[in-house]
């Protein structure tokens, strides 16, 4: 299947969470099995080329996609998660939103030092939360220098904030 036909399977929402907001659906995309399929594909062939030694997906539609990549290479999976779900201690950060802060945090543990991990999520928009999972992860021991995207939303600027940092972004759509 070609990105432009996995496109096709994503749909957009107007008006969610908020008004004014075009939100891209990727239900429709994971509800088609061989959509989903050759998106992982996809995504685990590009992880693959950049000599990922582990996968991290951020929570949630990253784990759907990075658990996908992971289990499909035979690789560790982290999970970089919403704060307060992990049972041990953690490294957390904090990150500005448009209104407010959030925070991730992974289990130290989870990260082999020097190991090359490779971020997987379903859609970049502005960057913050990708650049906070990055920051996360080297602070952790990771050498991280690809992610992959189902969705880049260029306009909003996230993918060369993560070029800055020295990460090859790989969308499969914008
Ligand atoms: P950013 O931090 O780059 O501004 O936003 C990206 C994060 O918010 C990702 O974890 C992504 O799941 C979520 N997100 C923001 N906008 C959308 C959207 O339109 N569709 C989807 N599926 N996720 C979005």
């Amino acid at each position: 299947m070609t990105p432009d036909a996995m496109k096709a399977l994503v749909r957009t929402i107007p008006d969610f969470p908020k008004p004014g907001i075009l939100f891209r659906d990727i239900t429709t995309l994971i509800g088609h099995g061989e959509g989903f399929a050759a998106s992982v594909a996809l995504l685990a062939e590009r992880a693959a080329e950049a000599g990922a030694q582990a996968i991290a997906g951020l929570e949630a539609r990253g784990f759907i996609f990075g658990a996908g990549v992971a289990a499909r290479l035979g690789l560790p999976f982290i999970p970089v998660r919403k704060p307060g779900k992990l049972p041990v201690p953690v490294l957390a950060i904090d990150y500005a939103l448009e209104y407010g802060t959030d925070t991730l945090e992974v289990d130290p543990g989870a990260v082999a030092q020097g190991h090359k991990v490779v971020i997987v999520d379903d859609l970049i928009a502005t960057g913050g939360t990708a650049c906070a999972a990055l920051t996360l992860l080297r602070r952790a021991g990771a050498v991280v220098d690809e992610a992959l995207f189902v969705i880049d939303l260029p306009d909003l600027g996230g993918a060369e904030r993560l070029r800055t940092e020295g990460v090859t972004v790989r969308p499969i759509m914008d």
